[in-house]
């Protein structure tokens, strides 16, 4: 859906973008994570043909950008930080503005679309008052509509939860991974971990504008070949499991084995109260923290 190889964007001496090699599948919801200025809207905006990269080349829905603009960006629905909306005008009729633009609107499909698109996003209740009324909150929700008013396969938002409350957050979440279900492809970038490990199949990680991690959540958050125990009767577990222990923090035991059930059943066998025990996992913050840092090793 979106390929990139070699992307660069200069400013001058400031490298915003870095040799970006960007992978996203059909049906992912991609989450392109990266700290304040490491490059993401420069990223997101040459995706879109607003600004042009110093080298390297684009590939959205497999045609080159921003080539093939006029062609590919009717069938995208995108939001950048910051959605352009004239403020006088309620939401519904900066929506309106927005629909008229695209090819062959025909005015009832066009109310039906707008209103689909307002209820989508929570806003068809305060649709009349003006966009200068508006919280942070809502006038991202107004970019979201917006993005969702072709019906898109493809959505590609920059930080979309940006300004919303913990309610707003896990609506858009819901919205978007909804959508997500019935086949549109996400990519949305984020400065905030959490938010990426809740939604996210897949990620690319940005660092000072280079991209130094790329693949499906699940493969990042593989099994570490350890299984983390809790039980009360710490000593006869430790007794139990000598020479297999890596680690012991109060009533929680890191033991090296790899097949967490054999474990249970050989505690429970000696009598060892269980009351947690599973197979632990590589977190996504360790997992970035190493990437950026081995990154930074070879810059
Ligand atoms: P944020 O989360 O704060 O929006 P970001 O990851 O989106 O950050 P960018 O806005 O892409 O980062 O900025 C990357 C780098 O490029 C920053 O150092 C920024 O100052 C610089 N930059 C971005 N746009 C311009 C511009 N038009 N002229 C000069 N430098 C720019």
């Amino acid at each position: 859906m979106i390929r990139t190889e070699g992307l660069t964007k200069h400013y001058g001496r400031i490298a915003a973008v870095e040799d970006v090699g960007l992978e996203v599948r059909d049906g992912d919801v991609y989450g392109f994570l990266g700290a304040n200025g490491s490059g993401k809207t420069t990223t997101v905006r040459m995706l879109l043909g607003l600004v042009l990269p110093t080298s390297g080349s684009i590939e959205v829905l497999g045609r080159s950008m921003p080539g093939s603009g006029r062609e590919v960006l009717p069938r995208i629905g995108a939001m950048v930080e910051g959605p352009g909306f004239y403020p006088q005008l309620s939401g519904r009729a900066n929506l309106a503005v927005f629909d008229a633009s695209g090819p062959g609107r025909d005015r009832p499909s066009r109310a039906g679309r707008i209103d689909d698109a307002l209820a989508q996003v929570g806003l068809d209740g305060v649709d009349r008052r003006p966009v200068r009324a508006y919280s942070l909150g809502m006038r991202q929700r107004l970019g979201l509509a917006a993005a969702l008013l072709r019906r898109p396969r493809l959505l590609v938002l920059d930080e979309p939860t940006n300004g919303l409350d913990p309610q707003g957050i896990r609506e858009i979440r819901r919205l978007l991974l909804d959508l997500n279900a019935a086949g549109t492809t996400v990519f949305l970038s984020s400065h905030l971990l959490t938010e990426i490990e809740q939604m996210c199949t897949r990620v690319g990680v940005l660092d000072r504008g280079r991209l130094v991690l790329q693949d499906q959540l699940e493969h990042l958050q593989r099994p570490t070949g350890r299984t983390v125990v809790r039980t009360p009767d710490t000593d006869a577990a430790l007794a139990l499991l000598d020479g297999h222990v890596e680690r012991q923090e109060g009533d929680t035991i890191w033991v090296r084995a790899d097949d967490p059930l054999a474990l249970n059943a050989s505690l429970v066998r000696v009598g060892v109260r269980v009351l947690e025990l599973g197979p632990e996992r590589h977190t996504l913050e360790d997992v970035v923290l190493q990437a950026a840092t081995a990154s930074g090793d070879r810059r």
